[in-house]
């Protein structure tokens, strides 16, 4: 584009890749007035299909995006949970908490809509495939590499580190089962370990679901060139309780392969490009955490990139904080799965068990949530306090530094609490601001006149949660 001073103007921000990530990524830019191209690949007509299964926590980020509306129109499945036979024999039927509900959708689906909703938003969209020469010849002010497993720039030599422990190949069809499927509760996502892998089905509606087998490409038959519907099938077989539940239903459609190998990237933020979603990182689909990952990765990057367009000054931290955020979310999630695993493991001797416990290569810090090993030490404060007469709290042995963090739309400098656990400095636990909670707690001798003082300082919060916050600060010491 030509000024009319007749000089090159920047493009507007340019994104490839139109999936979960893009579309945040675009749409949140789009809403925050910034012009936004995005360029994305049509899947081809009868192409692999994938449904995946997106947890009740995804609903904070698509309100987040302003995407609640569109996603709840789309008519998705709606999930109250998980069934498992998890490491043994024994069915467990897993509701979510509170009776919330996730969603069940095929991510192409799931896309379009959300890419709807970004055009609507004014993000131009170009459909075609966009390539790295393009990306190098983009005058673009960012370009946002949100291309997924295929990562037109992540797959650059040196940028992206695989994890060869965790390694997986998905086989997916599709069955149809008349009369629906003889499970608990058939909205439920279900999940069976067995000795060369593990088994998974979402369900996409009127007696249809996605029906897969995670296995290791390295051990299983097709490294020996095998048909890949021989190996399916002879895959499934291997899983009892899946085995008896396809006995009568129908394959329509497939099976496809999916890689679904873990890696992450050395570097999230270079110059002036972003890896954002899975063309960054890949965690193992048993999380359930992909679609969501990518979302949050997308809004953040769009966050980062606004304050660095807007506030020139804070630019390096703007891009500095995506970098970290990218990092923690990838350990953190790295860290479950593996946990996950080694709970499977206890049941199965095999080496697609045994091999899956590698330990994190890459960072793993704390991000300051709660342990699990916290919660004893949290209820016995809690029981301290409720019984206390009176409380004579005072703040014990932490700092308070400046950190960066996300206020609004924009990367700020603010004041955090800073411990040897949570070096990056925590601010928030549950939606309390624990630093004007450590301020305001000396001058008050009862718990409901904090809670009150809290309330009248800062937006409302629930009771309940608000004496949790305090007995985890009484736990971890930050009050004594
Ligand atoms: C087997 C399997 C099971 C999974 N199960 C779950 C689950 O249950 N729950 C869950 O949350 N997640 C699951 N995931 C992960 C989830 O699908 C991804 O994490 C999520 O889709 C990532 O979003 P993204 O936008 O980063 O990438 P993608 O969804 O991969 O989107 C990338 C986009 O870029 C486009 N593109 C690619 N190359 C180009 C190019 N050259 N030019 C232009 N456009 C291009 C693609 O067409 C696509 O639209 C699973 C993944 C796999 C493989």
């Amino acid at each position: 584009m030509v000024s009319r001073f007749g000089q090159l103007t920047p493009d507007p921000i340019l994104i490839a890749g139109g999936g979960p990530a893009g579309c945040a990524a675009a749409q949140t830019l789009a809403r925050l007035g910034h012009r936004v191209r995005l360029v994305t690949r049509p899947a081809p007509d009868g192409g692999a299909r994938l449904a995946v299964s997106i947890p009740p926590s995804g609903a904070k980020i698509f309100d987040l995006i302003g995407v609640t509306e569109a996603v709840d129109a789309a008519g998705f499945v709606r999930t109250s949970g998980n069934t498992a036979w998890w490491g043994g024999d024994r069915m467990r039927v897993e509701p979510f908490a509170a009776g919330a509900r996730g969603w069940q959708a095929e991510v192409a689906a799931l896309s379009r809509v959300l890419l709807a909703s970004a055009a609507a938003a004014g993000v131009t969209v170009e459909s075609r495939a966009f390539t790295s020469e393009e990306a190098r010849a983009a005058t673009a002010q960012f370009v946002l590499d949100c291309t997924g497993r295929a990562g037109v720039l992540a797959r650059e030599p040196g940028v992206r580190v695989p994890e060869p422990g965790l390694r997986s190949v998905a086989m997916v069809g599709v069955w149809q089962r008349a009369g629906g499927w003889p499970v608990p509760d058939d909205t439920h996502t279900l999940i069976e370990s067995y000795e060369d892998g593990w088994a998974w089905s979402v369900p996409v509606g009127s007696g249809m679901r996605h029906v897969a087998v995670m296995v290791d490409p390295r051990r299983s038959a097709l490294a020996r060139g095998q048909a890949s519907v021989e190996v399916y099938r002879r895959e499934l077989a291997k899983a009892p309780r899946f085995h008896a539940l396809v006995g009568d239903a129908v394959l329509q459609e497939g099976p496809w392969g999916w890689d679904a190998s873990m890696y992450h990237a050395t570097r999230y933020v270079h110059g002036h490009v972003l890896l954002v979603g899975d063309a960054g990182s890949f965690v193992d689909p048993l999380s359930s955490a992909g679609v969501r990952k990518a979302l949050v990765s997308g809004w953040t990057a769009a966050v980062a990139v606004h304050t660095s367009l807007t506030r020139p000054a804070m630019r390096e931290t703007a891009l500095a904080y995506f970098e970290a955020r990218e990092h923690r979310m990838y350990a953190g999630l790295r860290r479950l799965a593996v946990e996950h695993f080694a709970t499977a493991a206890e049941g199965h001797t095999e080496p697609f068990w045994t091999g899956r416990q590698a330990p994190a290569s890459g960072d793993d810090e704390e991000t300051g949530e709660a342990h699990p090993e916290d919660e004893g030490r949290v209820r016995e404060a809690f029981e301290r306090i409720r019984r206390a007469p009176a409380l004579a709290l005072t703040p014990g042995p932490f700092r308070l530094e400046p950190r960066p963090a996300i206020r609004g739309h924009e990367v700020v400098w603010e004041s955090r609490l800073v411990t040897e656990r949570t070096p990056e400095g925590l601010r928030y636990l549950q939606g309390v601001d624990i630093v004007r909670l450590i301020e305001l707690a000396p001058a008050h001798a009862q718990a409901p006149d904090l809670f009150e003082a809290y309330c009248a300082h800062e937006a409302p919060v629930d009771l309940a949660v608000f004496l949790t916050v305090l007995a985890t600060a009484v736990a971890r010491g930050w009050l004594v």
